[in-house]
């Protein structure tokens, strides 16, 4: 761990003298944590369900195969809770020490945990819009107290009855105003902290763009690991927690 402490530590020197810092998270935020092991987002995203066929000319086509395929998925995801890297930004946050987050994700975890300025480039579960009426629905209203495993799927519009799409961004679906966004947020940082990416969205891989900082911490090799400042290796959530002890010890 010696190693990973001194990484920290340069981590803490250039968050302190950022002027403008913003993380961006992925999936892999989730490794090694202590869920089951079929409630590892980062290793489950397509495993179960094929990015060639989840697009959005699928869900148009036949919402109940969609659904059908997606909604194990979905509820793996609705069922997680924030984990100490989505605890540590919010705290980052509201230290002021962090503008914002970008995130691959979609479970809608960071807001959850506190963060206020969220960019989700892939959309989120924890809302839905039907295709028909335009109808927008936040998901836990359709829920309720009930439990997600006995939420049956499709999830139908409340004002329609036609089935709701998630909104989550599908393959075939322009980039939503978020990720340019989250562009302009890497143009302006002096600071990345990437944490955990998913490196198969080729279009997230050049949201860093110039930063001339970025800070990787992830479980595993990553494309964003050419070029960055600092590569610290390890359980994401905590390398996290040290860093935030490290920044408490400066005090
Ligand atoms: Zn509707």
């Amino acid at each position: 761990m010696g190693q990973v402490d001194e990484k920290v530590k340069t981590a803490v020197d250039l968050l302190e003298k950022s002027n403008y810092t913003v993380a961006f998270t992925g999936p892999g935020i989730f490794a090694e944590s202590d869920l089951p092991r079929e409630d590892h987002p980062e290793e489950s995203l397509w495993k179960m369900v094929d990015p060639d066929e989840f697009t959005i000319h699928r869900y148009k086509e036949d919402p109940e195969s969609f659904y059908e395929e997606g909604a194990p998925y979905f509820s793996m995801l609705y069922r997680l809770e924030p984990n100490n890297v989505h605890r540590v930004l919010a705290e980052l946050e509201k230290r002021g020490l962090l503008k914002a987050v970008i995130t691959q994700n979609i479970d809608g975890l960071h807001r959850k945990a506190g963060s206020k300025k969220v960019l989700k480039l892939h959309g989120t579960i924890r809302s839905a819009t039907c295709t028909h009426c335009e109808r927008k629905i936040n998901i836990e209203d359709i829920i309720g107290d009930r439990d997600i495993e006995d939420v049956s799927f499709p999830l139908l519009c409340p004002g329609c009855g036609k089935p709701l799409k998630p909104d989550v961004v599908l393959p075939g679906e322009p980039l939503p105003p978020a990720y340019y966004k989250a562009r302009d947020e890497g143009r302006q940082a002096d600071l990345m902290l990437v944490i955990g990416p998913e490196p198969r969205f080729e279009q997230d891989l050049e949201l860093p763009g110039e930063c001339k900082n970025i800070v990787v911490i992830a479980s595993e090799a990553v494309p964003f690991d050419r070029g960055a400042r600092v590569v610290i290796n390890g359980n994401p959530g905590k390398v996290m927690n040290l860093l935030l002890k490290e920044l408490d010890r400066r005090k």
